[in-house]
């Protein structure tokens, strides 16, 4: 069972030690989260925060000066960040995964000598970019086609130049637009025949002639991510810029699918912080509120303790995914990969929504938090590849046909 602040109870000593360390960084961001918010402007003094403390290494192996975290790790350490501030969660998540998709998973992947030997150089620099100079990196995958989806090649392409590759094409929703350092792009190797097998995981560094970035960001929520559109003009970048080997990508995306799970951590926190403040607003302890409780109704107690019911549903979900991951899971792992996904993202909207309705009209005022939790989770749901719709195909699909079967 978790515990008050929704640790899990058997969590260990060194999982404990990261979480406590996003804990302690915790109430900063939440006191920032509305500037953030109401400018749509990334949470730069966040990231100071995380760089001071090491957590921008979370994910980086020991062996390579950072906090060696692996996935259920992350997704403890990320649910954590994610009860103060979504933004910086969900921020951190495209950073984080960055290291641990080139380092935990893929030591798990099936390489060549030489293909392990040229993955070790290239994210050697990478890590040590994060660990010495705190560089900060992002995840722009989205294009606004089926390729983000995983059911088509990625219309970016990478030609191969002498000494390196020059992209062209144009990414959407890049969170960390203009606050990154190096922009973690997936492309298709261009070829007469394009196939996601030809995806490359290329960094581009900020600054690079022929990147720009454009549009105008004024969303609904997660607005402090500052997801703008990233565009190549034929960037070069050069070889040591993989952040996986040719050809390795596909095979992460299809033998460690709870590489795709990592953004719901995000949304675990935001349902646990709006459960936390609807008990506080109730009791008449938010800071800064006049002291009225309003426990004493029967409908408030039904709401809360329906509200609690939902919360550990969703957490002993989440709890059970993140145990699950590893390579080559079980047809019922990956299912219940899917289930989670949708039942976090869904959740922590539907939270917040009886949070609202619960604590009533003052709480939605936008010096308190909940309207911001409201608009930030509803958010979780249309993140490819895995939104709320997709998960349900897959799941529908999944469950009704075995590997390789077809309809006479
Ligand atoms: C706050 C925020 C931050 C984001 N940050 C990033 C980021 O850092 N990097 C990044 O790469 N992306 C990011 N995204 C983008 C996100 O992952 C999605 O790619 C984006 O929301 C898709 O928007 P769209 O309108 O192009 O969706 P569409 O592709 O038009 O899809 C609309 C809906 O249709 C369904 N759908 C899509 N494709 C299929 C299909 N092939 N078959 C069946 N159904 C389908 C899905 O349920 C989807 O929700 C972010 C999004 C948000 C909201």
């Amino acid at each position: 069972m978790p515990d008050e602040t929704g640790t899990p109870a058997d969590t260990t000593i060194a999982q404990r030690r990261l979480i406590g360390l996003a804990r302690e960084l915790g109430p900063a961001f939440a006191e920032r989260a509305p500037r953030y918010d109401r400018e749509a402007s990334f949470p730069f003094e966040n990231y100071d925060d995380l760089r001071r403390s090491g957590l921008l290494g979370l994910c980086v192996p020991e062996a390579h000066g950072g906090l060696g975290a692996d996935f259920a790790t992350y997704c403890l350490v990320s649910a954590e960040i994610g009860r103060w501030c979504g933004s910086t969660a969900l921020t951190f998540n495209m950073h984080a995964c960055s290291t641990l998709w080139t380092g935990r998973l893929a030591d798990d992947l099936d390489m060549t000598e030489a293909e392990r030997a040229e993955h070790e150089r290239h994210r050697s620099v990478h890590f040590r970019r994060i660990v010495s100079d705190g560089a900060i990196y992002a995840q722009p995958f989205s294009e606004g086609s089926a390729a983000a989806a995983g059911r088509a090649p990625f219309g970016t392409t990478a030609v191969k130049a002498d000494g390196g590759w020059r992209i062209t094409g144009k990414k959407i929703f890049a969170s960390l637009s203009g606050a990154a350092h190096y922009y973690g792009v997936l492309c298709t190797e261009a070829k007469a025949e394009p196939s996601l097998r030809d995806t490359l995981y290329l960094a581009v560094p900020a600054g690079t002639p022929g990147l720009g970035i454009v549009g105008d960001w004024d969303p609904l929520g997660m607005r402090a991510t500052v997801s703008r559109t990233l565009v190549f003009d034929d960037v070069f970048v050069p070889d040591g810029a993989q952040l996986m080997p040719r050809g390795i990508y596909f095979q992460a995306a299809s033998r460690w699918p709870h590489m795709f799970l990592t953004l719901s951590p995000t949304y675990m926190g935001i349902a646990r912080a709006a459960y936390d403040f609807t008990v506080s607003y109730l009791r008449g302890e938010v800071a800064g509120m006049p002291p009225i409780k309003r426990r004493m109704y029967p409908t408030k107690q039904l709401a809360v303790a329906d509200m609690r019911i939902k919360l550990e549903q969703t957490e002993a979900l989440f709890l059970r995914a993140i145990r699950d991951a590893r390579v080559d899971p079980s047809r019922d792992e990956r299912m219940r990969a899917y289930a989670a996904q949708f039942t976090i993202m869904e959740n922590a909207n539907e939270l917040c929504r009886l949070a609202i309705r619960t604590c009533g009209g003052q709480s939605m005022l936008k010096d308190l938090p909940l309207e911001r939790l409201y608009r930030d989770s509803r958010c979780g749901a249309l993140m490819l590849p895995w939104t709320a719709e997709l998960c349900l195909d897959r799941l529908g699909r999944e469950i009704l046909y075995k590997p390789g079967e077809v309809d006479d």
